[in-house]
């Protein structure tokens, strides 16, 4: 990298008080066609406007994601979706007026006037009003939509706390909004209207059944629980890129608990030389591991999932062993997630 090019991040501690006046720099940041880290309420995005080529190709540079997986553009409230999308059929008025602001994503024709860098040279665009006050309001007062994917480097796990974009991003981004812990934990539910049938793509924190209360039948992709056949495209080109991957291997041990317990404690026999972590969604204690609490809800496991496997990375872990029992609607989220971290290596108990 040429010495010039390395710019020093600032980190800045904002709340929904005082963000009014701290947002000056941002604003101008992404007014000037820079790139900005910013909490959600699902994880921390790294936000640019979603209409300059320049400020989107910065987002792509800055994580090293590949140009045709496309980003999620993001709008402070529902009408604005009219500047992003060609038409707005009821199906996606009845979501958003269910689900926004909040943790679900809708794709769309796009616009004429939404670069095809933005959507990773698709005809179609993914749009978000997020729940979070400082996110809206950044929008807001920019007065751009905001193109922003997750915060960490392409292939990390996704940022949760303003640290974890420090640590991916420092030297890569000029300015990280510190809004404190992310909510959710997971990425937005990400569903397309743009087929002849609704069709979930990713799973989040809006449920599969929720969208299906709303939409009548919903179909899932293929892609959200199997991993993709070597000649198959991805619906969602982020689907066929490696994930959420901590250094360390993980498996998933599924199951009723107790049965977890035994098998997990087989492996961490069998893995005897090596460094292993277990992260637990139970009260299961493990001898000769370091031990990660993911809670024991899916809703405290998913808000910690990201968090914890950096964790481990950072205490040196070798092998996660993850307990995982999906325990109600939330579950199918965390199950891709998990899946995902550990390539599909899933131990069913
Ligand atoms: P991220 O913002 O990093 O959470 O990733 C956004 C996700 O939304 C990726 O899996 C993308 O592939 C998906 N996505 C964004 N726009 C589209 C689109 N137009 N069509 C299908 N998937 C999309
Ligand atoms: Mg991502």
């Amino acid at each position: 990298i040429k010495e010039e090019l390395i710019l020093n991040t600032e980190l800045v501690k904002i709340t929904t008080e005082d963000c009014d006046e701290k947002f000056n720099k941002a604003v101008e940041l992404l007014q000037n066609e820079e790139v900005v880290g910013m909490p959600t309420e699902t994880v921390y995005g790294l936000a640019g406007n979603a209409f300059s080529p320049l400020a989107v190709s910065r987002i792509f540079e800055a994580k090293g994601r590949p140009t045709d997986n496309p980003l999620i553009v993001h709008i402070s409230e529902f009408s604005e979706i009219y500047n992003l999308v060609k038409t707005v059929p009821e199906t996606a008025k009845k979501l958003a007026e269910k689900f926004w602001p909040g943790p679900l994503t809708i794709i769309l024709p796009k616009a004429d006037k939404v670069p095809f860098c933005t959507t990773g040279n698709l005809d179609t665009v993914a749009v978000r009003c997020p729940s979070h006050e400082i996110a809206r309001k950044l929008i807001k007062l920019s007065g751009l939509p905001l193109a922003a994917p997750s915060a960490n480097l392409s292939g990390k796990p996704s940022p949760t706390k303003a640290k974890h974009v420090f640590e991916d991003l420092n030297g890569r981004i000029p300015f990280i909004i510190d809004g404190g812990d992310c909510k959710e934990g997971v990425e937005s539910t990400v569903i397309t209207l743009a087929g002849e049938k609704p069709r979930l793509l990713r799973p989040g924190n809006v449920t599969l059944k929720e969208l299906t209360e709303v939409l009548g039948e919903v179909e899932v992709d293929d892609a959200v629980l199997n991993p993709l056949k070597n000649n198959e495209t991805a619906a969602s080109p982020g689907m066929k890129y490696k994930h959420y991957s901590p250094d360390a291997e993980v498996f998933v041990v599924e199951g009723d608990m107790k049965a977890v317990k035994k098998k997990t404690d087989e492996l961490l026999k069998e893995n005897g030389d090596k460094v292993c972590g277990v992260l637990t969604m139970s009260e299961n204690a493990y001898d000769s591991a370091i031990i990660l609490s993911g809670g024991t809800t899916n809703k405290q496991y998913a808000k910690l999932l990201f968090s914890n496997l950096r964790e481990f990375d950072r205490l040196g872990v070798e092998v996660v062993f993850a307990e995982f029992e999906s325990r109600d609607g939330y579950g199918l989220a965390i199950r891709n997630r998990l899946y995902k971290a550990a390539a599909h290596k899933v131990i069913k108990v």
